[in-house]
């Protein structure tokens, strides 16, 4: 009401012992609904049952992270203890660092999740289920970064517990008992946290829906009695926790994405011998699009002597990278060495004109080379522009290389607009689509969606 006072330092929640920040009426997001004297009824059955679903998957949910916490960590820790720790001549069943790479931060989830369902349980036996739950979720949309890390670990983790389960025969044995008394395997509690963002979204969509639902049909819609106000601000809160969830979740898509193609990357490097030419190729976005041999050759019209040779090429997003590629010693795997490395930016690729009227299968390269380009020894005298032809096998693998080339170029190009429109409206970079919509197939089918 046009207060100008108390804008430079943020109060506290109003309810005692609350330390969290009062975002409305003097109360934090998580406490708003104690404003509320009376009592409301939910608009119709089919909301309340809904929202009544949240509540109970939360606490099965909570349940099963209490016997990940309790039957696994907390007994490993305590056995690892009794036997005088990681130093006590090996007979902890699992060392903290193994303790780590499996459980990760599954600890602070259970107790988000503790927190939450306590939560849940207290605003549906106040009554205030379905005005209240919009502004719950939304306290705790935040800090549901938390499943970020989990979900990074998630897959080095499963990979960790089935090798540790065929070395560390106790350590089997030990679960195979907490197993036994808890009804589910321990890679099935772990999936659980993977699995519960994309369940919130799920919800709170078919939450939303219902709301919409009993409001169009409600007369107090208007709030002419005085709840059609509060079911309207309820019906908000469930949109912005479920936008603000949807947003976490495209966020942590997005960096699952970005990990797993650095890791191909990286893999793709360690099979480069470290000589001379030797360069890093890992970067937080490049990914690989596409590779095999092919065949080199200069074009008419440059200082090459018409020649050709097989190399193997590597198209990433962003270059194009061909090396020697020559068979380990011992005939297992390949290795090879780095050639040159050409930035997609300046690069145009086409069918030779031989190809276009049918009687070859290439490809032509341009390609300009940008100011600050690394130059190989062979380069020296390069020109500013400098073509060559890709010999393909046939016509299949000549326009598969075509299109992959013309949609690493197209993506780069649309990314750089992209980039440069951001610089004037930063505003739509962060903030996913808020539809929750999940994009990646892997996540999809890891979360079980
Ligand atoms: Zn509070």
């Amino acid at each position: 009401m046009g207060s100008h006072s108390a804008t430079g330092t943020r109060r506290t929640c109003q309810l005692q012992g609350c330390n969290s920040f009062a975002s409305r009426n003097g109360f934090c997001l998580r406490h708003v609904w104690k404003l509320s004297v009376e009592e409301l009824e939910p608009l119709n059955a089919k909301q309340y049952q809904v929202a009544k679903e949240l509540v109970s998957t939360e606490r099965s949910y909570c349940d099963s992270l209490r016997v990940i916490y309790k039957s696994f960590v907390l007994r490993l820790q305590v056995q690892s203890e009794m036997e005088g720790g990681s130093a006590g001549g090996g007979r902890a069943l699992l060392d903290p660092a193994d303790m780590g790479r499996v459980f990760h931060n599954v600890e602070d989830i259970f107790k988000l999740s503790e927190q939450l369902s306590a939560d849940l349980e207290e605003i549906t036996l106040e009554k205030v289920l379905t005005t209240a739950v919009g502004s719950t979720l939304l306290h705790y949309a935040p800090l549901f970064r938390i499943y970020q890390s989990y979900l990074e670990n998630y897959d080095d983790a499963v990979r960790v517990l089935t090798q540790l389960r065929k070395d560390k025969p106790d350590f089997d044995f030990f679960c195979k008992l907490q197993e036994k008394c808890e009804g589910l395997s321990l890679e099935s509690f772990l999936i659980m946290p993977v699995q519960r963002l994309p369940r919130y979204l799920l919800l709170l969509g078919e939450l939303i829906k219902r709301s919409q639902e009993a409001s169009s049909s409600s007369a107090s819609l208007d709030g002419s009695d005085g709840s059609g106000g509060l079911q309207g601000a309820a019906l908000a809160d469930m949109i912005a926790a479920r936008d603000r969830i949807s947003a976490i979740a495209t966020a942590i898509n997005a960096s699952l994405h970005q990990k797993e193609n650095q890791l191909k990357v990286a893999a793709i490097q360690a099979c480069f011998e470290r000589d001379a030419r030797y360069q890093d190729l890992v970067t937080p976005t490049r990914y690989l699009i596409r590779e095999g041999p092919l065949k080199k050759r200069y074009g008419k019209g440059t200082r090459h002597l018409t020649g050709s040779t097989v190399y193997h090429f590597f198209l990433f997003s962003d270059i194009l990278v061909y090396a020697d590629a020559s068979k380990n010693v011992l005939g297992k795997g390949v290795t090879y060495r780095l050639k040159h490395i050409l930035p997609l930016a300046e690069m145009t690729v086409e069918p030779t004109s031989s190809a276009r009227t049918g009687k070859d299968k290439d490809l032509l390269v341009t390609t300009r080379n940008p100011a600050g380009s690394k130059e190989t020894k062979d380069d020296k005298s390069s020109s500013k522009e400098k073509a060559f032809e890709l010999g393909c096998a046939d016509t299949a693998e000549r326009d598969a290389w075509l299109l992959a080339f013309r949609q690493a170029i197209g993506q780069l190009q649309e990314d750089q607009r992209n980039l440069r429109s951001a610089t004037f409206d930063g505003s739509n970079v962060a903030q996913g689509d808020g539809k929750g919509t999940i994009k990646s197939s892997k996540l999809k089918q890891m979360m079980g969606v």
